[in-house]
């Protein structure tokens, strides 16, 4: 057994090659080292840029309200308690909504020593469509 504690983990800016607006990560965590997974949270606006994870990835929204979008799916509303998968592959991004911020849980498994691979960035057109 093993227990982090709160606040053992300095909290990390979102990079910005990855993210557009404020993006905080906290308490990243990682299993066996086949699973990886931590606190983002996103101030109103800020959007993940457009990536996939190879093995898939599960959100659960804990506080705000936020956007998702699949690559040719509509945008959807996502609130505290909704669970989230994007299938193996699958782009997509997640965010804040305009004008109020989200944290999510985010869990993904690695494969190959990487959980997702980065995308161009989420359009302000694309996320306000
Ligand atoms: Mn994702």
């Amino acid at each position: 057994m093993d227990i982090k504690r709160s606040g053992a983990q300095p909290s990390r800016k979102g990079p910005e090659d990855y993210f557009t607006g404020t993006v905080r990560i906290d308490a990243p965590f990682a299993g066996s080292g086949a699973l990886s997974g931590g606190t983002v949270t996103f101030e109103p606006g800020a959007r993940t840029a457009w990536h996939t994870h190879p093995l898939g990835q599960t959100l659960l929204v804990v506080a705000g309200l936020g956007r998702v979008q699949r690559e040719g799916g509509p945008i959807e509303e996502i609130r505290p308690g909704d669970i989230i998968w994007f299938a193996p592959g699958e782009k997509h991004w997640h965010g804040a909504a305009p004008d109020c911020a989200m944290s999510h849980i985010a869990i993904a498994e690695i494969k190959d020593g990487s959980a997702v691979t980065w995308l161009e960035k989420v359009s302000d057109t694309q996320y306000g469509a």
